[in-house]
């Protein structure tokens, strides 16, 4: 019998230890993770600069208050300034938490309640991000949601356009919807949302939570589509493991923000920052960067050859390492095969599965990877 609440349908499966793209259970048998803790160690388990920062912060000092000056703060958000669009950080503790940051920001700044969001986004789970999420599951049995949000259709443009209106403070989207079914945005529409934002003045809000970082081949996912955000959104791997999330916003937004307008008490403090100025040196390096790029090319070439042709497979899609295989048919005992085989993924939906290797990730795990969902996607149909 458990004391938890409920709220997870939970694995057979108890972790003890990781290393890299290896989870080892307490059974002792070996996985590649291809999960991450969702989205998370990009970085991959216990990577040496990670464990070394936070074991060395944790020797002299964990947590200030932001009423002190913190150093490895003002260093972070040195990094990601420079690396994005926007001039200033708020950090926090999670990616709810930097989804609800940029609402209060976007809302403060123009003094104005609606904003646009996504059928099928993800936010979050605190009421302002729930709200933020376009699918009706997450908001069922908690009443009334926050009624500023309205949602429009990814890659169709004219029904944006239609929810503009004068009382409209902001749009808010995902480069590519990882909760959603692993859907990519369009470059087209993505520059005409550009467009559309510049000429009704409204923020453009970007939640990298799951596509920042790194995951795509980019620092951050927009930058595969152009884009300039006004505001971003980061956590998962921003901190590997390390709970720690950030809004990041444009200069123009920066007055919007006074002492006492927002703030948190663990947000950004020294041991998160330890870890996550480690994680962004290693991460923020061109030909790190240029690999993760590379490696993602190769996974899907890997997966379309073989597995493009098996007639349950409908698509094969991603962005970087943030892949997407999509069947004709529900994939949960597929996950659960892929499993006993010692290969750990996601599904998303009923119909996708969703493939999170750590950006370590060597092209020999990709193959073995792609070799085994060959395997257990091909039995299935065999079967029908
Ligand atoms: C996971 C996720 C969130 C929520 O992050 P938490 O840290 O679980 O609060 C928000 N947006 C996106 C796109 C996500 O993938």
């Amino acid at each position: 019998m458990s004391s938890l609440f409920p709220t997870y349908q939970r694995w057979e499966v108890s972790a003890k230890s990781g290393k890299g793209t290896m989870l080892i259970d307490t059974n002792g048998k070996e996985y590649l993770d291809f999960v991450g803790g969702i989205a998370v160690c990009n970085l991959g388990h216990c990577h040496p600069n990670v464990v070394d920062a936070l074991t060395n912060q944790a020797q002299s000092l964990w947590h200030v208050s932001n009423l002190f000056q913190i150093e490895g703060q003002e260093q972070a958000a040195t990094v990601l300034a420079e690396q994005s669009s926007g001039d200033y950080v708020f950090f926090c503790n999670s990616g709810t938490e930097a989804n609800e940051a940029a609402i209060k920001l976007a809302r403060k700044f123009t003094g104005k309640n609606h904003i646009i969001s996504l059928a099928n986004s993800f936010h979050g789970r605190t009421l302002g991000s729930m709200a933020a999420t376009g699918q009706a599951k997450i908001h069922e049995g908690y009443g009334t949601m926050l009624s500023s949000f309205t949602y429009a259709d990814l890659n169709d443009i004219e029904s944006i356009k239609e929810q503009i209106s004068q009382e409209t403070a902001a749009i808010m989207i995902e480069v590519v919807q990882g909760e959603g079914g692993v859907r990519v945005m369009e470059a087209e529409f993505a520059s005409q949302l550009q467009e559309l934002c510049e000429q009704h003045e409204l923020l453009l809000i970007v939640d990298e939570v799951q596509t920042g970082i790194g995951r795509t081949g980019k620092a951050f996912g927009y930058e595969n589509l152009g884009l300039s955000p006004d505001i971003i959104t980061v956590a998962k791997g921003l901190g590997n493991g390390f709970p720690v999330g950030a809004m990041i916003g444009k200069e123009h937004l920066k007055s919007a923000f006074q002492p006492g307008s927002h703030g948190s008490t663990f947000g950004g403090n020294p041991l998160a920052m330890a870890v996550v100025n480690a994680v962004l040196e290693t991460i923020f390096d061109e030909s790190f960067l240029k690999q993760v790029e590379e490696k993602g090319n190769s996974f899907q070439t890997y997966l379309k050859q073989s597995l493009g042709e098996l007639p349950i497979v409908k698509d094969i899609r991603g962005l970087g390492l943030l892949v997407g295989i999509e069947c004709h048919e529900p994939v949960a005992d597929l996950i659960t095969k892929a499993r006993e085989q010692g290969l750990l993924v996601l599904p998303v939906g009923p119909n996708v599965i969703r493939l999170l290797p750590p950006l370590v990730v060597t092209d020999e795990e990709l193959q073995q990877a792609a070799k085994i969902l060959a395997q257990v996607v091909g039995s299935k149909t065999a079967a029908i």
